[in-house]
């Protein structure tokens, strides 16, 4: 994972804009990277330009640390920031080639929601219900457990010492050139896009980065 700081860059997505159709279309992809994501990344520049003492502070501090910033740019760089972030997590949880769940996500996620249909259910609720603009978010606390998390705007589960595995950006722009107002077949067709590698690969990062491995009790459904 490139440690990114100002000037933050527009980062390429990993993959072509088409390469998620039928899924998710080639106009969204286009529009969500290219227009919505660079604006949030040159908001953040233009905010933060001013002040070089910020200049080294890479996203995730510039959200948790957020209380340290001039009052005047707090709340810019709190929503241009996770703008960035969130955005840059969401468009690497997916893939053209998805893959199954698998290793120790699966086993946390069978451990917290019993069993797969459980899990799907209740993320796909929360997604559908999500009240104005915002993410859902599959996170873990620092003992691996997993939970799953409404936030508003671009707000991220770091404040509340949580390590995002994966995000469902439920931003209308994510998804009414294609789907107008059916919300619930744009949450079907991300579901099958999801690149669950990337999901265990985050997993697996923030299980060592709070230096312990599951000592949770494995259970089957
Ligand atoms: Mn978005």
């Amino acid at each position: 994972m490139i440690i990114q700081h100002y000037p933050f860059e527009l980062l390429p997505l990993p993959y072509l804009y088409d390469a998620l159709e039928p899924l998710i279309d080639t106009e969204t992809m286009f529009f969500h990277h290219s227009r919505h994501l660079r604006t949030y990344t040159e908001n953040l520049n233009r905010i933060l330009g001013p002040y070089p003492e910020f200049h080294d502070w890479p996203l995730e501090r510039l959200i948790l640390e957020n209380k340290k910033l001039p009052e005047s740019i707090r709340q810019g760089i709190w929503n241009n920031a996770g703008g960035v972030y969130n955005h840059q997590l969401y468009f690497a949880g997916m893939s053209p080639n998805p893959t199954e769940l698998s290793g120790k996500l699966k086993s946390a996620l069978l451990l917290d929601f019993k069993c797969w249909e459980d899990f799907y259910e209740a993320f796909f609720e929360m997604a559908l219900k999500l009240f104005g603009s915002g993410y859902l978010w599959l996170a873990a606390d620092e003992r691996g457990k997993l939970v799953i998390l409404p936030l508003p705007n671009q707000d991220t589960p770091l404040p509340q010492g949580l390590n995002p595995i994966l995000t469902l950006d439920l931003w209308e722009h994510a998804y009414y050139l294609k789907h107008r107002n059916q919300r619930a077949d744009y949450i079907r067709a991300w579901f099958q896009a999801v690149n669950w590698n990337e999901a265990e690969r985050r997993y697996q990062t923030a299980l060592l980065q709070n230096a312990m491995q599951s000592s949770r009790p494995m259970q089957g459904c």
